[in-house]
């Protein structure tokens, strides 16, 4: 589905949602070729222009998610009081043993999620065992530029398992166990980097706006010179890098353990971190580094629910913002949070910066979590001219039902964006000036056969990783007690005492 369809769109009598006022303003928007021309009232038509009649709706920027995974789509619902360290112990049982259609599949769902619930671009870091593929990378592409959705996609790699990245848990298992994880060993970093340089060296999605970047998962997980070797095939090629910095307690503590310092100090000496670094999570970072990122340009993506989900606690949003940090708002991947409601997403960020002190002076306001969810995302991405409707920008625009119970009565757009909207009321999404979702169906793909594709899946994947899962049934009790065990370590940092994160 090609994006930025030529020719004029007008849209006509929306309420256009704007920050600056509290209920919007009425009027038309012009596109040419997929990008906002002018937005003004009673715009004339120019010749041949496709009317959009826009009457009770209010219109708003698409919402981007600055954290997700595609592989995710086919695990959804699949854990219950998992922490992190139990999710990753999961992984090969939930997004094991997947075929190249499955890769597709898994990420059509989450896409059309996005899609449906007013999101029009995301950041997926996409995890494929033991190391990314071309076919793998084209087949997950393919899925977002079929649905006409944006995204910037990084293959999630390490050079470490879990199981020897947290120091003393592979020690604590049993030798059948033992012996049963060190399979799951990842290839030599130098040849998983090889890979990605020939993803990056063969990507052919740019034109539809489907970015490649790089994402060595969690520092732990990856010995410095893979780092270092992930930071220069991102640079030589001009792409972003994304990490999980400081996303639960137990990689802060193994890193100070490791490094002597914070994760963010350590990346910032093997000189990593630039305007092109988004690190997700970030619960488990002090002010230095908070104030390290705003220097650099770097961006924070805030994942609200997975931090509660995962137990990981609560990102300082208020503090970030005060600081200088650029933050965007993720929803995190579908295997440890579930949905991809943008919508979901900003109200728990701002749910989780008001539950952190009885002060209000420390509370992020709507304002700054929608601009976050839009603007600040859009920079994470590296995606210029999107998130606002403004002339020059994409046209990217949702149009929301004033006659959905959501907005009876319409008292402050921004507000009920913020906290009311739950995405039932999204009518039409367009993306590049192309209805991609209207009157509520997704015009790009169809949903009957994406439901048999997923079931079936679902039922050969179960058989298929039937071995993972009783290995999971033995590890969990270890690792469920091993890692909490490393987490209830005090951890100090920066003169700031991370426990209070956590209230
Ligand atoms: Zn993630």
């Amino acid at each position: 589905m090609a994006k930025n369809y030529p020719g004029y769109v007008l849209i006509r009598d929306a309420l256009i949602s704007d920050a600056g006022s509290r209920r919007g303003v009425k009027g038309d928007i012009l596109i040419k070729d997929g990008v906002i021309k002018e937005i003004g009232a009673n715009l004339a038509a120019p010749e041949g222009a496709n009317i959009v009649d826009a009457s009770g709706l209010l219109v708003h920027a698409g919402l981007i998610n600055a954290h997700t995974h595609g592989h995710g789509g086919l695990a959804r619902g699949q854990g219950d009081k998992w922490t992190l360290e139990l999710l990753l112990a999961a992984g090969p049982w939930i997004t094991g043993g997947r075929s190249l259609q499955d890769k597709k599949l898994t990420t059509q769902i989450g896409a059309a999620e996005m899609v449906l619930k007013g999101c029009t671009a995301a950041y997926d870091l996409y995890y494929e065992f033991p190391a990314p593929s071309i076919d793998g990378m084209d087949a997950v592409a393919e899925a977002y530029a079929e649905i006409g959705m944006r995204a910037v996609l990084a293959p999630m790699v390490a050079d470490h398992s879990f199981y020897e990245a947290i120091p003393g848990l592979r020690d604590a298992l049993p030798d059948d166990l033992r012996q049963k994880v060190d399979t799951l060993r990842l290839g030599p970093g130098d040849r998983t980097i090889a890979a990605i340089g020939s993803i990056l060296d063969r990507w052919t999605w740019s034109s539809q706006d489907i970015r490649p970047a790089v994402a060595p998962t969690i520092p732990i997980h990856c010995s410095d010179s893979f780092m270092c070797g992930c930071s220069r095939l991102a640079r030589d090629h001009g792409v972003a890098m994304h990490s999980h910095v400081g996303e639960s307690k137990v990689q802060a503590v193994v890193g100070m353990e490791r490094y002597g310092k914070s994760l963010i100090s350590h990346l910032d000496g093997l000189g990593l971190i630039d305007e092109n670094f988004t690190a997700a999570h970030a619960v488990w970072l002090g002010d230095d580094d908070f104030r390290l990122m705003a220097d650099r340009g770097a961006s924070l993506a805030h994942n609200a629910g997975s931090n509660m989900r995962l137990g990981n606690g609560h990102f300082r949003l208020r503090r970030a913002l005060d600081l200088g940090v650029n933050v965007g708002i993720g929803t995190d991947g579908a295997n440890c949070s579930d949905n991809q409601n943008m919508y979901e997403a900003m109200r728990y960020a701002s749910m989780v910066s008001k539950v952190q002190g009885p002060d209000p002076r420390g509370w992020a306001a709507v304002e700054e979590i929608y601009h976050a969810a839009t603007v600040g995302s859009a920079q994470a991405l590296g995606l210029s001219n999107a998130g606002l409707l403004a002339p020059g920008y994409k046209a990217d625009i949702v149009f929301v039902d004033l006659g959905a119970i959501n907005w009876i009565p319409h008292n402050w757009t921004v507000n009920q964006l913020v906290h009311v909207e739950d995405a039932t009321s999204v009518r039409h999404v367009m993306i590049g000036g192309t209805f991609v979702v209207r009157d509520g169906r997704l015009l790009t793909l169809d949903m009957a056969k994406l439901a048999r594709e997923a079931e079936a899946a679902r039922d050969r994947l179960e058989n298929l990783n039937a071995e993972w899962r009783d290995l999971f049934v033995r590890l969990e009790p270890v690792v469920s007690s091993f890692c909490p065990g490393l987490a209830a370590r005090p951890y100090q940092i920066n003169r700031y005492l991370c426990d209070e994160i956590l209230v």
